[in-house]
């Protein structure tokens, strides 16, 4: 049998910590993770939950690898590149970006250049394990390489991925974004339905079950949303009010101009 491949995380924070939460949950081995920062009382903490290997070496790190993954701020990327390159140069792991606004290219030269590597655009439900991430991997990463990233990230969620890199910018948009749309939507129901007498605890959990049982929904069925949405509305009744109320205030333009906005502002950040 081969062996399983090593995957090394360079970074130890929230999206780091789901990601190997997830990992472990889904049949991988803490004994073929290697996780490296720079406060080593942190990384205690992160050995004894998840049994994984640390250190606060980045290089040393980076050494055990088959696959990278970059779980730093932007603004540090360009220094744990640097760093590393001379290893990464001579060991050509897979090379994983999870921060926003980087290209592949640009972080790919930070390493030295030339060598297979995946960017992702993962978001916050990645913590619970529904996350949704978008991925695009340069023409140097192989099939079996997309299957173990692909895998890695399906661990907390969907993975999904696009052919141009620049569609990672449609992908932040959609859901890297998203969630704070659906929050918005809570805010506004929760604040509708306590201005008409709930409990604000109980018009919360209505919101958010009503949410979280419609997500599933239409996850489920073989219906499209919008049959989704006529099969609650009958005619005469309370959804077809609220619906047409919706329509004739724009709601779809509003949304189509808030997603434009979004998508215009990750293009100028990169
Ligand atoms: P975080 O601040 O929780 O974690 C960053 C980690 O990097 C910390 O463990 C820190 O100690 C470590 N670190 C700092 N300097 C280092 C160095 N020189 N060498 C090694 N490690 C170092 O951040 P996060 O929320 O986990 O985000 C990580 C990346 O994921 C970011 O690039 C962010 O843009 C991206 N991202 C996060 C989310 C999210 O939902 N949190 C969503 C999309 C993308």
């Amino acid at each position: 049998m081969s062996k399983s491949p090593t995957i090394s995380f360079i970074g130890a924070g929230n999206m780091a910590s789901a990601i190997i939460g997830g990992m472990l949950e889904n049949g991988y081995q803490g004994g073929d993770i290697w996780v490296s920062a720079p406060d080593d009382n942190h990384l205690q903490s992160i050995r004894k939950r998840f049994g994984v290997s640390v250190t606060t070496d980045n290089r040393h790190c980076a050494q055990q690898a088959d696959m990278i993954v970059l779980a730093v701020k932007p603004q540090v990327m360009a220094d744990v590149c640097r760093d590393i390159a001379p290893v990464v140069q001579n060991t050509r792991p897979l090379m994983v970006s999870i921060a926003a606004g980087l290209t592949a290219d640009t972080i790919d030269q930070w390493l030295g250049g030339g060598l297979p590597m995946v960017r992702v655009m993962p978001n916050t439900p990645s913590l619970v394990g529904k996350g949704a991430a978008g991925l695009f991997a340069n023409d140097r990463v192989s099939e079996e390489q997309k299957t173990m990233i692909q895998s890695v990230f399906e661990s907390i969620g969907s993975a999904l991925w696009v052919d141009d890199e620049n569609l990672l910018h449609a992908v932040t948009a959609l859901s890297g974004s998203g969630p704070a749309y659906f929050f918005l939507m809570l805010e506004a129901l929760e604040s509708a339905a306590t201005e008409a007498g709930i409990a604000p605890e109980t018009a919360r959990e209505l919101a958010i079950q009503t949410m979280a049982g419609a997500a599933e929904m239409a996850g489920r069925s073989e219906h499209d949303p919008g049959q989704l949405k006529r099969n609650v509305m009958s005619p005469g009744g309370t959804t077809e009010q609220a619906i047409n109320t919706f329509e004739e205030g724009g709601l779809r333009e509003l949304v189509k101009k808030a997603y434009g906005a979004a998508f215009t502002r990750s293009g100028e950040m990169a």
